[in-house]
């Protein structure tokens, strides 16, 4: 209802915030004061909307307009922070679901950064880097006024890798003549981003996978994981989980999955996607013992110990749920966001498998883009090492926070609920010190 009337029409922030409010029920019996000061009302209500026009024009000189956009949805942690997303699908429906859920996943880092989320539904596949530029120079000459070290530091997100935060950071210090490094993170390690940034997500989600299974006594040493994808996310969970001696047998694309008894080969994985660009079914020809299937859902039946989806948004249905559960899977960690339809969840917590939400298991990787401000702040860049052992902190203290807070209001293993009371108790409570702001 707090969305419902004013609304409508925006169906998906309206299921996201209903599914994660819905947990913290428990937390808002004990504490009336947060019913009282409008907690909710005003959690739900971004502080700031800014919708704005892009134009631009392509190699032919044709002109184009795109839609821009900025969710700061709460500031209470910090000062916002969140990815920027160029595709065509967004929209502010998207965009204030997906802030939602960041003030969130922020909260649970600990560290001090608000939530955001931007983007525009301009489509970088297929241009080239000269109109890819043009577009960022273009989307920057209004988001600059909006943003700063101090007020709302963006990412990269989807379409918006390092090339894109080159050019957009080319053209704020250009607009504002200042080399103000921490009003974007995810930049190159040459000019002050962070060492350990491309490995923190896929390295935070094994540190927090880890953190879920000794408590239970259960050791990773010669578990059987299967892993989907093969991009960023997956790579680095696969080597830290052969780090820690597990055997992964699976990893994707969007077009197939290969399957390898022998336990994947991650240079030659890291040889086809991050060197020659290519398919994941090339793998076989150089591993015979290997097998090739076509399409990604299939991947779920595959028998394992722990299953990490790490390739994209609802990967992991009720079937590919079932399929799992079927097989004696121990516990899912979600690298990905949101891979695991909602029935998928519901379906592992009644059967007893250990879950990791992807709000706290994935996040390594903003927790790290905050660690990049700090650095910027100090005009220091640390080593790998320290960064990593800094991440491997964070996340065992996400881990020990949700389970707490699981233990203390819900089941005792929903991380779920754990993790969205852990970090609704956060920004609440902060909001409650700021005042009626
Ligand atoms: P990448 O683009 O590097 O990799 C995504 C991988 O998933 C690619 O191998 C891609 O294959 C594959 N893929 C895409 N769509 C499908 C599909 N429908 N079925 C099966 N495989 C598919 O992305 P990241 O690894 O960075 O991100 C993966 C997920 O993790 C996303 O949900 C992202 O939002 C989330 N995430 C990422 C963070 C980060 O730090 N990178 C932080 C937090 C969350 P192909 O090569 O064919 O495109």
């Amino acid at each position: 209802d707090l969305i419902g009337k004013r609304d409508p029409e925006q169906k998906q922030f309206k299921t996201t915030v209903s599914k994660v409010l819905e947990t913290v029920v428990p937390v808002l019996e004990k504490h009336p004061e947060y019913k009282e000061q409008k907690i909710l009302e005003r959690m739900v209500e971004p502080e700031r909307v800014v919708s704005f026009r892009v134009p631009w024009q392509d190699d032919k000189g044709v002109t184009h307009i795109n839609r821009g956009f900025r969710v700061q949805m709460n500031s209470a942690v910090g000062p916002y922070k969140g990815g920027l997303r160029f595709h065509p699908s967004v929209n502010l429906d998207i965009l204030k679901f997906l802030a939602f859920e960041q003030v969130y996943k922020n909260a649970l880092t600990g560290l001090p950064i608000g939530g955001a989320k931007g983007g525009s539904d301009f489509d970088p596949h297929g241009k080239s880097d000269n109109e890819v530029m043009h577009f960022c120079q273009s989307f920057m000459t209004e988001l600059y006024r909006h943003i700063g070290p101090h007020v709302d530091v963006p990412a990269g997100d989807i379409g918006v890798g390092g090339r894109e935060i080159g050019y957009l950071f080319g053209q704020y210090k250009r607009i504002c003549n200042a080399y103000d490094a921490a009003v974007l993170t995810g930049k190159r390690v040459d000019y002050w981003g962070s060492l350990a940034r491309p490995e923190a997500t896929g390295y935070g989600l094994m540190y927090f996978v880890k953190n879920m299974l000794d408590d239970k006594n259960i050791s990773l040493k010669d578990k059987t994981l299967v892993v989907s994808g093969a991009g960023n996310v997956a790579t680095y969970a696969i080597e830290k989980a052969q780090e820690y001696g597990a055997k992964v047998v699976t990893c994707s694309d969007s077009d197939g999955y290969i399957y390898d008894p022998n336990g994947i080969d991650l240079d030659a994985v890291k040889e086809i996607k991050q060197v020659r660009r290519g398919r994941i079914k090339e793998y076989v020809a150089a591993h015979p013992q290997a097998e090739y299937h076509e399409g990604c859902t299939g991947v779920w039946t595959v028998k394992c110990d722990v299953a990490l989806p790490c390739a994209t948004q609802g990967e992991i249905d009720i079937e590919s749920a079932k399929a799992l559960v079927a097989n004696g899977v121990i516990a899912v960690g979600e690298g990905a966001n949101m891979p695991s339809s909602l029935e998928a969840i519901e379906y592992f917590q009644q059967n007893k498998v250990l879950f990791a939400p992807a709000k706290a298991a994935n996040a390594g990787g903003v927790a790290v883009s905050a660690l990049e401000m700090s650095q910027n702040s100090e005009r220091l860049q640390w080593t790998f090492a320290e960064v990593d052992n800094k991440l491997k902190d964070i996340m065992a203290n996400i881990y020990r926070c949700a389970k707490a807070n699981a233990e203390k209001y819900a089941d005792p293993d929903d991380l779920v609920a754990g993790a969205n009371i852990t970090a609704f108790v956060k920004v609440a409570d902060i909001m409650l010190a700021h005042g009626l702001v």
